[in-house]
């Protein structure tokens, strides 16, 4: 493998926790990971014939996938043992997706909105709400306010039933939404001092997290998934999980982000404050699957009094479902001009 780094000039760096390695160059980042069968060239998806394998402290990657990174050099060979090993294959290429513009690029049109939780998962609690209620209330005013708009609007639930996380992105990508929006209500378990102090809106994107707080905000969002029996489930991502999200994120990193601008502008002197910076990222397992550019959004804290009566009351509900709306406009136009600019309209 290190001959590999050798010959396109780059440097090799491995991590032994995450069993991934990559390689840099002037031109490329390569990023793989021992038993995934494919890896990233500069954040993009490129299918391995087989997956990197560790052995005896070596890594080993098959012929024809060292000849794809580098056709010049003297690849390593594939690891399998004698007995197994076949011919050499052509790579597999997946089929293409038909050539159509991916949700983020072309003219936003479908908001798929995701009222948290519901049924058995009454989500957090405060001293006479439950998030779930809260918003769902919520969705259904902001689903009246974009479709005025003309915009084609699905709820992921518009009742007080129980939906996967898995199957909530699955539904948006079904209906080839152009923006998930996640609605939440952040709550903290601690003294009621401190529930006093912790109020706030955030916004929050699928990234890796970069702080304690925001990974405890997942792991609490995320727990519907292991509390309610969903197969596999799991609180966190684990590092292998992130690599291979990474490709599908850089996708739609650029348009989740402006989305999330355009909603900081809006939510501003608001009732309810803002927490921190507004916004944070994490690995929330409802925004994983989504194939558009996907936002959770924390109305406020649900363990907050203030914040609380705020968004039990219909005025504070419709107040934030305009907020959101007028977020949503402003984020279709500037992907409308956006696209003026590429000469696309
Ligand atoms: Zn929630």
């Amino acid at each position: 493998m290190e001959s590999v780094a050798r010959e396109i000039k780059g440097s090799f760096h491995w991590y032994p926790v995450q069993k991934t390695f990559s390689i840099v160059s002037a031109k490329d980042t390569l990023k793989f990971a021992v038993g995934i069968p494919y890896m990233t060239r500069n954040g993009r998806t490129i299918d391995l014939s087989a997956a990197p394998e560790l052995d005896n402290g070596h890594l080993w990657i098959a012929e024809n996938d060292a000849k794809k990174i580098s056709n010049k050099i003297e690849a390593a060979k594939p690891v399998a043992k004698p007995a197994e090993q076949k011919p050499a294959q052509p790579v597999v290429v997946k089929p293409k997706t038909p050539k159509q513009e991916i949700a983020g690029t072309r003219e936003v049109r479908t908001i798929v909105i995701d009222p948290g939780h519901g049924g058995k998962d009454p989500g957090a609690s405060g001293k006479k709400s439950q998030e779930k209620d809260i918003v769902l209330a919520v969705a259904k005013l902001l689903r009246k306010n974009l479709a005025d708009e003309g915009f084609n609007v699905k709820l992921t639930r518009s009742k007080d039933v129980f939906i996967e996380l898995r199957q909530r992105a699955m539904l948006a990508n079904q209906w080839d939404g152009d923006l998930f929006i996640s609605l939440h209500c952040n709550a903290i378990d601690a003294s009621e001092e401190r529930k006093k102090i912790i109020q706030g809106y955030q916004f929050y994107v699928l990234r890796a997290p970069e702080s304690e707080e925001d990974k405890a905000i997942a792991r609490r969002e995320n727990a519907v998934a292991t509390l309610y029996g969903e197969k596999n489930a799991k609180d966190e991502l684990s590092p292998l999980e992130w690599f291979k999200l990474e490709a599908r994120l850089e996708q739609y990193k650029q348009t989740s982000y402006l989305f999330t601008e355009k909603l900081l502008d809006s939510f501003d002197g608001g009732k309810i404050k803002k927490m921190n910076t507004g916004v944070g990222g994490a690995g929330f397992m409802v925004l994983v699957g989504a194939m558009m550019p996907a936002v959770l959004i924390e109305l406020g804290f649900i363990s907050n009094e203030e914040d609380e009566a705020y968004m039990m009351t219909k005025a504070g509900q419709q107040d934030l479902a305009d907020r959101i709306a007028q977020a949503v406009s402003k984020y279709k136009d500037a992907v409308h001009t956006y696209r003026e600019t590429l000469g696309r309209n």
